[in-house]
């Protein structure tokens, strides 16, 4: 039995329907004593079936996703639906408002908050409820993600390399579904509380996506996610329709790429004005400049390098140009056959 704190209007027992209510996260400020920050969510049943759980806005400013789901909201009856499809547009309304990764009610990243604390923070709080209330319900677990301000990803679904093989299988099969040209296995390189982390603990079919990055949000980018996602709910079986192959969509067979190294993810080595020198999903051989540190103080020093470790493509780059020490400017990954690891 969960001892969250957290209330709602929707009844997640009613048979068939579709509800549109929040979820209201306990939330004091100077001029709110007894207020509540208020989460959309979306419950639509059209009957028995899988349970999908769809979310975005786990950092506020990864936007594809939460315009994605937003339709999906509006568009989508209980006639559409076979099974279960609850939708969270936005996990981090206020981080979403700002252009903000973490929430400005405190200052967490959400996506390490996971499992969560009942009475925690508000994010704390909410990443308890899904813990211990959304995600025992779902069999599929869904959350939209792009590079944010911070980086600019090569479009992708991605996936952790789950140890239980029949999942890691599933989880392959729906990762493709997303129709993406390349398809990642990654990595926690900083710090650990995931949302999928714990999804996959709990045993769930988690599919997640780094779709682009920045502000800008191209019209194509935007085309690729809704259209991965509708493909996506096919697959799990949760909304009606045929799902289409990579070859029926005109596409040649996905791309497994990985970084599972520690060494694939590079690191700015001093503070300064950063200049990307690879495309994404450009290929590099070890040594190759992937970018390199400049200092407007110090016109005279010459830029540091930030190197390939070691061959692979190019599937993220730094986003602003002034980079701090210690920030992630590049990620280096290499072709890989997944059913063939271990
Ligand atoms: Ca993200």
């Amino acid at each position: 039995m969960s001892e969250t704190q957290i209330h709602t209007d929707i009844d997640y027992s009613q048979p068939r329907g579709k509800q549109c209510g929040h979820l209201a996260v306990p939330y004091s400020h100077n001029l709110g004593g007894w207020a509540n920050l208020r989460i959309p969510l979306c419950l639509i049943r059209g009957g028995p079936g899988p349970v999908v759980l769809l979310m975005a806005g786990n950092h506020g400013d990864e936007y594809p996703g939460q315009v994605a789901i937003l339709k999906l909201w509006r568009e989508l009856t209980p006639e559409d639906v076979m099974g279960t499809l609850i939708l969270i547009p936005c996990l981090n309304p206020p981080a979403s408002k700002a252009a903000t990764r973490l929430s400005p009610l405190d200052g967490r990243n959400f996506n390490r908050c996971f499992p969560g604390i009942p009475n925690g923070t508000v994010s704390e709080m909410l990443a308890h409820y899904l813990s211990t209330v959304l995600f025992p319900m779902a069999e599929y677990v869904i959350d939209l993600h792009t590079g944010g301000r911070s980086m600019d990803f090569l479009p992708c679904a991605h996936m952790h390399l789950v140890p239980d093989l029949k999942q890691r299988v599933r989880m392959l099969a729906a990762t493709e579904a997303f129709l993406t040209e390349t398809a990642f296995l990654y990595a926690d390189v900083a710090g650990a509380g995931l949302l999928p982390t714990e999804a996959e603990r709990q045993g769930k079919i988690v599919i997640t996506t780094e779709m682009g990055g920045g502000e800008t949000v191209r019209a194509t980018i935007h085309r690729q996610c809704q259209a991965g996602l509708h493909n996506v709910l096919i697959h799990c079986g949760v909304v009606r329709g045929k799902e289409k192959t990579r070859a029926e969509a005109g596409l040649g067979p996905a791309r497994w790429v990985q970084a599972l190294d520690r060494a694939d993810y590079r690191f700015a080595p001093e503070s300064g004005l950063y200049e990307n020198c690879a495309e994404l999903g450009e290929p590099v051989r070890k040594g190759d400049l992937l970018g390199q540190v400049h200092f407007i103080e110090r016109p005279d020093r010459e830029p540091i390098r930030v190197e390939a470790h070691a061959d692979g493509i190019v599937v993220a780059n730094r986003g602003p140009s002034m980079v701090g020490q210690g920030d992630c400017v590049a990620c280096v990954a290499h072709d890989v056959d997944p059913r063939e690891l271990p």
